[in-house]
């Protein structure tokens, strides 16, 4: 069902439950009121005849017979009984032997005073009658005809103004439901035009004042994210292809001059020699790249455990003077942490290994003496881990671009490096909630601290 006919569907069923409940009402009463102005006429018409039989001597029954049929509604059937204490019938309206008044109802008549009642579809009034010394019972009986007509005639009016209320409450709800509807239909529309090559389209945002224009207004952020991821990936396969190419192309030629025959031994050497650099190089950057794409889109933060970062220096400490024994790591406490747990971060130790060696690898690299500094300041909210070296620092109009894949500033020249490591680190600290700040003076050395909320789960 169409959110357009649910709500066209539940407004008619609101409006015809409230039609027909003050349908329901207003019939109860009017039924309800008649019947008593009825009944009352009745009891009235009823007390002059015993008045008139009991308290004037002047009147006999015959006479009395005459005035009530004179006075009777014949069309309603009209009668007047008035009985003794032994209920003997004492006057009748009409001469019917027919009538029958059950002794029970006259008894209960004695005992309440008045009793008004429906019998087989009359409606009867009686009471006692004891002003004078014998006391009477008086029972009076009528159809209400015209009140039963006029109850049928409401019952139909009623019946038809609330078929007609529902049909026009649901063609009006559909209307109305449509018409609301609409600009969500039109933002729909405009949605199904957009794809992975347009991504540059955006909806009307209408006057930027109601729930659907919000919605336009969100979905446009949403693709203007969408846009830049898109672009942002476009241009890291063009570096990466880019910076495929370069070593590709220098391995080329440098076969082709391997094949050579005219080489000596020793410019043979040279070539494999510079082969194997090249090689190297190639093997670094897919390797980050590999690592880039699948390490990061497959590590979520459901794997997160408590991870000391402290611990994760030490590890990459290791890892780093093995594998360039030249390298020479300093790690110091700033200040000495008063708990086990102001080092504790959520994270994955694999990756927060990565970025601690990546950033100890670059400011050995980058620092004539091969010297980093690491200075570990645990905290109650957060826990810092700055990296320091005394090397060839950045320009200062390079260090926003540092993050940015295959980035390298201009003054790494001769240095080993594909540009890809720091966009690397940014990465996996952005999915640990932290952040990486870069200072550096040009000649004089760099710092990157690696900032990381705590966690106190351990
Ligand atoms: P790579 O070191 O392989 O070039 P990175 O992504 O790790 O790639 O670093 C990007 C760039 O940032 C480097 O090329 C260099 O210009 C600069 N950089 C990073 N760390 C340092 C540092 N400690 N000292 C000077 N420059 C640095």
């Amino acid at each position: 069902m169409t959110i357009r006919n649910r709500i066209a569907f539940q407004f008619s069923l609101i409006v015809g439950g409230l039609l027909l409940a003050f349908s329901v009402l207003i019939y109860l009463t009017s039924a309800a009121n008649r019947r008593g102005e009825f009944r009352n006429r009745l009891e009235q018409k009823a007390r002059t005849t015993v008045r008139l039989l009991v308290e004037v001597q002047e009147v006999d029954r015959q006479l009395l017979r005459i005035i009530d049929r004179n006075t009777l509604n014949k069309l309603f059937y009209e009668r007047v009984l008035v009985f003794d204490n032994g209920n003997r019938l004492l006057y009748a309206s009409i001469d019917d032997d027919s009538i029958r008044v059950e002794p029970a109802l006259l008894t209960r008549i004695r005992q309440e005073g008045v009793v008004r009642t429906t019998v087989a579809g009359r409606e009867v009034v009686g009471f006692r009658y004891d002003e004078r010394a014998a006391p009477v019972v008086a029972v009076a009986s009528a159809y209400d005809v015209t009140g039963q007509r006029e109850l049928a005639d409401l019952r139909q009016t009623l019946l038809w103004s609330l078929l007609g209320g529902v049909a026009l409450t649901i063609g009006l709800g559909v209307l109305f439901a449509g018409q609301s509807l609409r600009p969500i239909s039109r933002l729909n529309q405009q949605i199904s035009t957009i794809n992975d090559r347009n991504l540059q389209q955006r909806l009307d945002e209408g006057r930027r004042r109601d729930e659907v224009d919000k919605l336009a207004i969100n979905f446009n952020q949403v693709l203007e994210r969408l846009q830049r991821a898109f672009e942002g990936q476009r241009q890291f396969v063009s570096h990466a292809s880019h910076e495929l190419r370069t070593p590709l192309a220098a391995l080329k030629s440098e076969i082709q001059l391997g094949l050579r025959g005219s080489l000596s031994p020793e410019q043979h050497r040279q070539v494999l020699q510079t082969l194997l650099a090249d090689t190297e190089r190639l093997i670094t950057l897919t390797n980050s790249l590999l690592f880039l794409a699948r390490t990061l889109e497959t590590a979520g933060r459901a794997g997160f455990k408590p991870v000391r970062l402290d611990d994760v220096c030490f590890l990459a400490q290791t890892e780093l003077q093995m594998a360039r024994p030249t390298y020479q790591i300093r790690i110091s406490y700033e200040p000495l942490p008063q708990t086990d747990t102001e080092t504790v971060v959520q994270g994955n130790e694999a990756l927060l290994k990565q970025v601690v060696l990546n950033l100890l690898d670059n400011a050995c690299k980058y620092a004539p003496d091969h010297t980093a500094y690491v200075c570990i300041a645990p905290g109650l909210r957060e826990c810092r881990v700055a990296v320091s070296d005394y090397g060839i620092g950045i320009p200062p109009s390079q260090i926003a671009n540092l993050f940015t894949p295959f980035f390298r500033a201009n003054n790494v020249l001769g240095y080993e490096g594909v540009g890809i490591g720091l966009s690397i680190c940014e990465r996996i600290v952005e999915l640990h909630q932290g952040r990486i700040e870069v200072s550096s003076e040009l000649g004089r050395g760099s710092t990157f601290t690696l900032i990381l909320p705590v966690s106190n789960a351990l």
